[in-house]
């Protein structure tokens, strides 16, 4: 009751002062550093039929790709030598790369990056004993955002899977000792201003070490098309709420953010958000990892200029560490 009670008088405060707030929070756990992690798509086949993805079963009309784990490890070790301590490997969920795939992938990357650096997988729904795998063979971190917290709008966007199992995936996750994030979109069609309140007291619940949020962005080739992409507004209110609750959490300025709005990267690193992921993949499969169309690094060449440059409007400066978040070395104790 008293988490509902508070982010209900956040959620009704003028944004000046919320924002106030927010600055404070994130200045006196995180200074005034900006974490980078290097964004690898490794695959944009999809077995989902996630109606708000670009990248699921419902589009038909874009070429797919897969990187080979050569491709993977050369990105790795390439951006390792430029000063990158955390990577991230995110994807559709792809049938051809198994569990001993994933674990070889992994493995290969920590004895590149040994303890200096992190690993983040961002793999979608698996299942216990995949997550088991892959963290005994040597991933850190994992992503796996809840979506929306109104149980009917999952089963409708996520072709009827539960949103419970998706909750049970993060508990697992926890349990196993990863380093957890999780997040939600804004802007899904039959959200009310209600659903945002439950998306944040659903976050605290879970008490995650990384947080993203991110506007929906309609992509023309999904059952979604007509929908209006989310409000910025509401997700800099979300993520300032956020870091004021969970001031110790990894909060990225997402990608999405920075798609629909050219200044929300600079202005989320201002309130609160401590984290960006530059692409790091080949630059000819950019354009193919459509989750949504526009997405900033396709659209602009120089997109991780425009990061360096949000990060100076910010008043901020990148910090090369791996970066952990301050909530998970609270939990499970380790090094920065
Ligand atoms: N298959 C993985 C990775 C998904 S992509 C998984 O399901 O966890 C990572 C995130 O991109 C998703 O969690 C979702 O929040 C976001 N995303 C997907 N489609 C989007 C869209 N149309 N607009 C904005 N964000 C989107």
């Amino acid at each position: 009751m008293e988490i509902e009670n508070e982010v209900r008088r956040l959620y009704d405060l003028p944004s000046e002062e919320l924002y106030a707030l927010s600055k404070s929070a994130c200045r006196k756990y995180y200074g005034n550093t900006v974490f980078l992690r290097g964004l690898l798509e490794f695959s944009n086949y999809c077995n989902c039929a996630c109606k708000y993805c670009g990248i699921s079963t419902y589009n038909k009309n874009i070429p797919r790709y897969r990187l080979t784990p050569n491709d993977i490890i050369y990105s790795v070790k390439k951006y390792f030598s430029k000063g990158y301590r955390t990577f991230v490997i995110q994807g559709g969920e792809d049938p051809a790369f198994s569990d001993s795939d994933f674990c070889n992938i992994i493995s290969e990357i920590k004895n590149i990056t040994g303890s200096e650096g992190a690993l983040t997988l961002s793999l979608g729904r698996k299942s216990y004993k995949s997550y088991k795998l892959y963290k005994e063979a040597g991933a850190d971190r994992y992503l796996l955002r809840f979506e929306t917290s109104d149980p009917i709008i999952f089963k409708q966007i996520k072709n009827f899977t539960d949103l419970e199992d998706r909750i049970n995936a993060l508990y697992e996750l926890q349990s196993l000792g990863y380093e957890t994030g999780t997040g939600f979109l804004i802007g899904l069609p039959g959200e009310t201003e209600e659903t945002i309140i439950q998306n944040l007291i659903l976050t605290i619940k879970l008490n995650p070490h990384m947080i993203g949020i991110g506007p929906f962005i309609p992509h023309p080739e999904t059952p979604l098309r007509n929908i209006p992409q989310g409000n910025i507004e509401i997700v800099k209110r979300a993520t300032a709420i956020l870091r004021i609750l969970l001031p110790k959490t990894n909060i990225p300025a997402t990608t999405a953010s920075f798609s629909i709005n050219s200044d929300a990267r600079s202005e989320l690193l201002q309130i609160g958000a401590n984290v960006l992921m530059p692409n790091i993949g080949p630059s000819q499969n950019k354009d193919k990892y459509e989750l949504y169309p526009g997405k900033s690094c396709s659209k602009y060449s120089n997109d991780y200029q425009l990061m360096l440059n949000a990060v100076k409007a910010a008043g901020k400066t990148i910090d090369n560490r791996k970066g952990n978040s301050i909530a998970f070395e609270n939990n499970y104790g380790g090094n920065s």
